[in-house]
């Protein structure tokens, strides 16, 4: 299911900090801000800021699953994204792609994130919108593929011959896949940026960023600012992403097959009147739907038990949310509408829980979300089991809705 079917191995068998006396089963947790100074010199290590052993074990381990010449671990996906567009000089064009994460609109076009820089928005999601936007000339090109709610992709080897021709720099934000299926350095990207809060940490216990490149003086830039800026990810949150890594790829196909069922099982249901999933592997672990009603979207989401309400995704718990007025409530809502991030759309993310109990908490949200708010509409009787309300309780309750068998149990 992954690129590479050496990466569970690897990833628990991190490298060694060297030196390390105590030679530790757990890579250890360097909290310090100093370390002492070679009498004649600099250490390998002088501040935290600058270079902390259990940072740069994680940055080894994100290098590697990237295929980078480096990795550079920043406090937020945020943090790495500003590092990122801020490559683009004042006077240059960065070319952005249609769908693009709230976080990332505002940054640029409220953060006053690039002064004096030209920002394009390619006004589709094909190839063509984006080849147009980037036109004879640009700096950077930034594009999510996956997309961020949509989950539209694009085709990456052609879009960095697109970009190099006309001298810019190819980064892909990956976060909806990781490098665990989706490596845009191999690609022919010249970046690769992800929210480690997401996938990579996978516990909904962090927040960090990845920018990871294959030109080591891309690197050295980017280093360089990281260090005068401060934006590095704390020695703790390292440790804990390390930990989230180590499990990735247990997590991941597990969170994907159960995105695929619930595509399934959306793209069965009456209310549901579009479901957005990549067409093709990898498909990653989101999957988003439209109901063409706002108010029945938000009861859905209400009545969801073992869907989180939740702004965030990639994590063990899924969750829900509606972007509109969540992860892209930055974007306002006229350019909202143009990028196709409707009021209706929910954004589920899988988790890693049982899919019949998954697929029975949708169909009891819809039937419950349907007598909320189009009484009139006969509901079909059905019984299926879930865990209590909040796990709290252990006793199962037999729920009355829309048709949902469980399947294989009593
Ligand atoms: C969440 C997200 C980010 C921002 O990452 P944070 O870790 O929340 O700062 C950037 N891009 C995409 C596609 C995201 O989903």
């Amino acid at each position: 299911m992954s690129l590479d079917p050496t990466i569970a191995t690897r990833l628990v068998h991190r490298p060694p900090i060297p030196g390390e006396p105590a030679r530790a089963a757990s890579t250890p947790i360097y909290q310090t801000a100093t370390f002492a100074l070679d009498p004649g010199g600099k250490g390998r290590w002088d501040y935290t800021r600058s270079g902390n052993p259990t940072r740069d074990v994680l940055e080894e381990q994100l290098a590697w699953l990237d295929g980078a010449t480096g990795s550079l671990a920043y406090a937020s996906g945020m943090a790495a994204l500003a590092a990122v567009v801020r490559l683009v000089p004042p006077g240059g064009r960065l070319v952005t792609g249609h769908g693009l994460y709230g976080g990332t609109w505002r940054l640029l076009h409220q953060a006053g994130a690039v002064p004096g820089v030209e920002i394009a928005a390619a006004r589709g999601d094909g190839l063509a919108e984006l080849a147009e936007a980037i036109g004879d000339r640009a700096d950077l090109v930034l594009v999510e593929s996956p997309s961020n709610p949509r989950l539209t992709t694009v085709d990456v080897t052609a879009l960095a011959e697109t970009a190099h021709r006309a001298g810019a720099l190819l980064a892909v934000d990956n976060s909806l896949l990781s490098p665990f299926w989706q490596r845009p350095l191999e690609l022919g990207a010249d970046l690769a940026v992800q929210s480690g809060t997401k996938l990579l940490g996978g516990h909904s216990d962090l927040t960090a960023g990845v920018v990871s490149a294959r030109d080591a003086g891309l690197l050295r830039r980017l280093a360089f600012r990281r260090n005068a800026e401060g934006t590095a990810l704390a020695p703790f949150e390292a440790w804990l992403l390390l930990r989230g890594l180590d499990t990735l790829a247990v997590r991941l196909p597990r969170q994907a097959s159960n995105a695929d069922a619930l595509a399934r099982r959306l793209a069965a249901e009456p209310a549901v009147r579009r479901v957005h999933r990549p067409a093709a592997e990898p498909r990653g672990t989101v999957v988003s739907f439209e109901t063409g009603d706002a108010a029945l979207s938000a009861s859905f989401l209400r009545h969801a038990e073992l869907f989180r309400p939740g702004v965030s995704f990639g994590g063990v718990t899924s969750s829900a949310c509606l972007p509109a007025s969540t992860s892209h409530a930055a974007i306002p809502p006229s350019e909202r509408a143009r990028r196709g991030v409707p009021d209706d759309l929910v954004r589920l993310s899988a988790g890693i829980e049982d899919a019949a109990d998954l697929a029975i908490d949708v169909a009891r949200a819809f039937a419950r979300a349907q007598r909320e708010t189009a009484p009139g509409l006969a509901t079909r009787e059905v019984r299926g089991t879930v865990p209590a309300a909040g796990m709290r309780r252990t006793q199962e309750a037999t729920y009355e809705g829309a048709s949902c068998a469980r399947e294989g149990r009593p």
